[in-house]
């Protein structure tokens, strides 16, 4: 799919010959080093990551291309953390005009999809303290009881960092009871940059890189699985990314338990950040690439589409990307107050047309990876009406 493969980049007699060795390193299925992915960053052309990305990535994965069907559902959007990138850490200064639903509110709005063909629910939100050790736990229980075949993904180590230290218990016990109250997996936010340099800066007080690591290790002792994040394109170095990656990357080695990497682009609207401009496309592209070699131990590199737009999330499918963040759901429309897409949903439909435009093949999944339905030929009524656009031309 991509436009030079990675035998053509070992041909090219002017490669320089730091890129060459990482080239090489990649072909042969070696981990590169701290100070390879520092060069990367700073030296290596789009082309070029696109076609080492892209080989680990076929290598894994061939076309195949996966989604899943969820919706996320958020308890509060105020918190008492002050994030610098968050619009959410502005709410607390005007908290009526925020929301803080109760338990019975957060279990109609899971009742609202009772007769949709979702397989996940992905909860996230603020910090506030009548969300504790208790409500979390009641939560988990009342949905398992009422559908039990919904997977319950929930909060980040910032929310259960938080809820421990308040109910006084070890990280040990907390995550050991979170089980036993029906969690499944844990999503991958959060961790933003692990760095103190730059997480002392941005993350407003909330757990620390060590912290954050340590609660998934916990977690993934536990024999249950997560994915991670990283915050990018703001005030970090290319060092700082770096050094995030191969944190992670390092745990990996140790636990074996997470899925799947999300990179998160910075967007800059209604935060304490907005006089940052947001990282390029090209910037984009080359963070997913850089990810997808540097981590030689994740499974999955997601584009998180919402984020990043739908082009962006499609192009990313060439630069190392075998994942693309569900269809949100296919009825309601979630606003994002950060300058992302202001209507994040997409129907099944849109989604698997989205893949297959690009000449990749979608599987839709549940949230460990169990295929649930394979889209590659299934017929939609106006697939007529596209004949000819089968690919991208930009992302050939
Ligand atoms: S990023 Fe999370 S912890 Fe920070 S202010 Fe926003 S909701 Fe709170």
């Amino acid at each position: 799919m991509n436009a030079i493969s990675l035998p053509t980049v070992l041909r090219d007699p002017t490669l320089a010959p730091a890129l060459r060795a990482i080239a090489e390193k990649v072909h042969r299925g070696r981990r590169i080093s701290v100070a390879e992915g520092l060069t990367l960053y700073e030296k290596a052309p789009l082309g070029y990551l696109g076609a080492l990305a892209n080989h680990i990535r076929e290598a894994k994965h061939g076309d195949s291309t996966y989604f899943n069907r969820n919706f996320h559902m958020e308890p509060t959007n105020v918190c008492l953390y002050t994030c610098t990138f968050c619009s959410y850490s502005q709410r607390i200064k005007k908290r009526e005009d925020g929301w803080e639903y109760g338990l019975d509110d957060l279990m109609d709005i899971v009742k609202t999809y009772d007769d949709q063909p979702v397989t996940e629910v992905h909860i996230v939100g603020g910090v506030l303290p009548q969300y504790d050790v208790e409500f979390y736990s009641e939560l988990f229980r009342r949905i398992r009881a009422h559908r039990p075949d919904l997977h319950v993904k929930a909060l980040t180590p910032v929310e259960y960092h938080y809820i421990f230290k308040k109910a006084k218990i070890t990280y040990e016990e907390g995550m050991t009871l979170m089980k036993e109250a029906g969690l499944q997996s844990m999503p991958g936010g959060g961790a933003e940059i692990f760095h103190p340099e730059i997480r002392d800066q941005i993350a407003g007080g909330k757990c620390s890189g060590e912290q954050w690591l340590r609660i998934h290790e916990i977690w993934h002792d536990l024999g249950m699985r997560s994915n991670a994040t990283m915050l990018y394109g703001h005030i970090e170095e290319f060092r700082h990314r770096v050094d995030h990656l191969d944190k992670l990357r390092e745990l990996q080695d140790k636990t074996g338990g997470f899925q799947t990497f999300i990179p998160l682009k910075f967007r800059n609207q209604n935060n304490e950040m907005s006089h940052l401009p947001e990282s390029s496309v090209v910037e984009d592209l080359r963070n997913y690439a850089i990810s997808r070699i540097y981590l030689d131990n994740f499974d999955h590199v997601k584009a998180y589409w919402p984020m990043i737009g739908r082009t962006t999330a499609q192009l990313s499918l060439a630069f190392g990307v075998d994942d693309i963040d569900g269809t949100i759901d296919d009825t309601t429309r979630i606003y994002s107050m950060a300058g992302a897409e202001q209507h994040p949903a997409m129907s099944t439909e849109d989604l698997v047309k989205m893949i297959r435009s690009v000449g990749r093949h979608p599987i839709e999944r549940g949230t460990l990876y169990e295929v649930i339905k394979d889209w590659k030929d299934v017929e939609f009524a106006d697939d007529n009406k596209f004949r000819g656009y089968t690919s991208l031309p930009v992302a050939r």
